[in-house]
Formats: C-alpha cells, sequence, structure tokens
C-alpha cells in the first residue's frame, strides 16, 4: 500500500511499535519483580480519576524512577505495562487524594486528563498513558467475582483478577467495549449529527456500542439509521483507536448511504444533517461549523474524507479558521 495513503495515526494508537508487552511473561513473578527493582524501571503514577503527572515545565509525562518508588510507593503494587527500550514500564493506581496531593508538589508535578493531554504529549506517551488509564480503570472498578461474590486478587503483574473463593478461582480480564464511529456519505455529501449538550456549532461523525450478536458492520447499520432514519449500504473500514473513556475502542468506518432522507426517531441527537466539502468549508471559516477535536477518530474520519473528495486538508481549515 502507498504510505502516503496510509491514514493519519490516531491518538493514542500505534503504541505496538514501541512498547513490547511481554504478554507471555505475566505470570513469571520472580522475573517480573527483577523489573521493577531495576534502576531502568519507570513507574507512571495514576489517581483515582485516572488522571496522570505531567512536568511542570514540559508537555511530557513525569515518569517515576525507582528511587521515588521506594521512598514514597512502595506500600502499592505495580502493574507492568511492557518494556520500551531498555526500561520496563509499570503502573501505580493511587485512590488517596491527600496523598496525591502531597506527591504532586515533592515531585513537582501537574495532574492532567488523558482528554486534556492527548494531543500534548509525543504520541508514544500519550498511547502509554490511554493503556495505563484503561486498565487502571479495570483494576478499580473489578473488586469482586461477578460469579461468586468473592474479592478479586490481581494476578499476572497486574492484567488478570482471580477470585479467592477456593471453590471458585475465576479469572477476570480486562474489558474492552467495541464502538463504531462512522463517516456516512452520499453523492459529495457527508453526514453528521450534534448532541444538545455540545458546545455550538460542534458535529460530529455518529457513532454507538456494538451489541451482542452484531457484527461490526451490522453495528454501524443500525446506529445510523436509529439516530438517524438514513439506510447504509456499503460499509468500509477506515481504522482504530483505542479510546479508554473509561474502556472504549473505537472502530472507524466510511459508510454509504441509499439515500439522503433523515428521519429522526430518538432523540439521542439534536440535528442530523448532510454536509457538502463547500459548506464544511463556509461552516469553519464562519464559525457556524466546528469539528470535533483532532483527538478523536471522528475528526480523521472527516479529514480523511476532506481530502479524498475534494483534496481539502482539515487541518489547514481549522488553523485559517482560528485566525479569522
Ligand atoms: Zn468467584
Amino acid at each position: 500500500m502507498d504510505r502516503a495513503k496510509l491514514p493519519p495515526p490516531n491518538t493514542f494508537a500505534g503504541l505496538s511499535l514501541v512498547l513490547d508487552r511481554v504478554a507471555e511473561r505475566r505470570d513469571d513473578s520472580a522475573w517480573i519483580a527483577e523489573q521493577a527493582r531495576s534502576a531502568q524501571a519507570r513507574y507512571l503514577l495514576l489517581d483515582g480519576a485516572g488522571e496522570a503527572f505531567l512536568q511542570c515545565d514540559h508537555e511530557r509525562l513525569r515518569w517515576l524512577e525507582i528511587s521515588e518508588r521506594e521512598r514514597w510507593l512502595d506500600d502499592l503494587p505495580a502493574s507492568l505495562l511492557g518494556i520500551a527500550g531498555e526500561h520496563p514500564h509499570f503502573l501505580l493506581l493511587l485512590d488517596d487524594a491527600a496523598r496525591i496531593t502531597a506527591l504532586e508538589t515533592a515531585l513537582d508535578a501537574r495532574r492532567a486528563s488523558l482528554r486534556a493531554a492527548g494531543l500534548l504529549l509525543p504520541a508514544p506517551e500519550a498511547g502509554l498513558f490511554a493503556y495505563a488509564k484503561g486498565l487502571s480503570h479495570w483494576q478499580r472498578e473489578t473488586r469482586y467475582c461477578t460469579r461468586c461474590g468473592f474479592p478479586l486478587q490481581l494476578v499476572a503483574a497486574g492484567h488478570r483478577g482471580q477470585c479467592t473463593n477456593p471453590e471458585c478461582g475465576h479469572l477476570h480480564f480486562p474489558r474492552t467495549d467495541a464502538a463504531v464511529i462512522m463517516l456516512v456519505e452520499h453523492e459529495g455529501a457527508c453526514l453528521l449529527g450534534r448532541q444538545a449538550s455540545w458546545p455550538p456549532g460542534r458535529y460530529s461523525t455518529l457513532a454507538g456500542f456494538v451489541e451482542p450478536g452484531e457484527s461490526l458492520e451490522d453495528a454501524v447499520r443500525r446506529e445510523v439509521a436509529e439516530e438517524s432514519g438514513v439506510i447504509v449500504d456499503e460499509v468500509h473500514y477506515h481504522s482504530s483507536q483505542p479510546w479508554p473513556m473509561p474502556a472504549s475502542l473505537m472502530v472507524g468506518f466510511i459508510a454509504t448511504a441509499r439515500s439522503r432522507q433523515i428521519i429522526m426517531r430518538d432523540h439521542e441527537l439534536e440535528d442530523a444533517r448532510w454536509f457538502t466539502p463547500q459548506q464544511v468549508v463556509d461552516g469553519i471559516a464562519d464559525g457556524s461549523f466546528v469539528p470535533s477535536t483532532a483527538l478523536s477518530v471522528s475528526y480523521q474520519l472527516l479529514a480523511h474524507w476532506l481530502q479524498e473528495r475534494a483534496g481539502l486538508d482539515l487541518d489547514a481549515l481549522v488553523a485559517g479558521g482560528d485566525s479569522r
């Protein structure tokens, strides 16, 4: 495939290029302990809300060294994220507001949400933060066995929860909820919708969760029909994005509608309408159309569509709209 034709990497995606998750060694507790004591080890601390420490004077994560972990956080279990270069990377989860605030000062750090930091951090760090947030959310929310109600104990370097009831022992695995997100097109226009709670002018691609018994393509057709009444024929995969807000995987598609007839049945959306490339250009210029932030795959779907269908650069349009 022509490299120039590859879609741009979605925020938080592409971590496999820099991190080896070493999943096959998660049950080797002696090896994990050795990695955790290594002078090369790095620790990412997340608070109960899933916020991470950033450096005060740089748009970078504030990783803790082994000495800092031993001094302040030796009581916390560390979950192995993986190995990047020479460095084993670990997650620490601290759900204690007073200790977090004290550490923020001691480590000369500031806290930031994944949403706020996603576009500021270098791509590998944004991806590591997303991974850590997804894993920590699962650890925090999954404390009891769904079969027997006994407490779970984290095993496999933080990647499994084992039931402590000896008669049960069920293993619980981190969950990811699949969601589809799709740019629907029809003869030179694309379908975008808005929710009442969004900022004025914000229109985005339609999206929704996959239900039991559905393929991704089925979910695209159902969601588009539910939210807009538009009937979709062809559905083509575009790209995907981890979206741990709190536990989703966004799977992006370009779909083709049979007609432009919109029938709003449920009231999930306040409005849905068709936009030509020219309407997007004019709307961004006069402020009446505001695309999703570049953090989301929705933005990448619209950018791809404008480039393919009209030779337009969404980044440049947005930058130009800001300066007017
Ligand atoms: Zn159990």
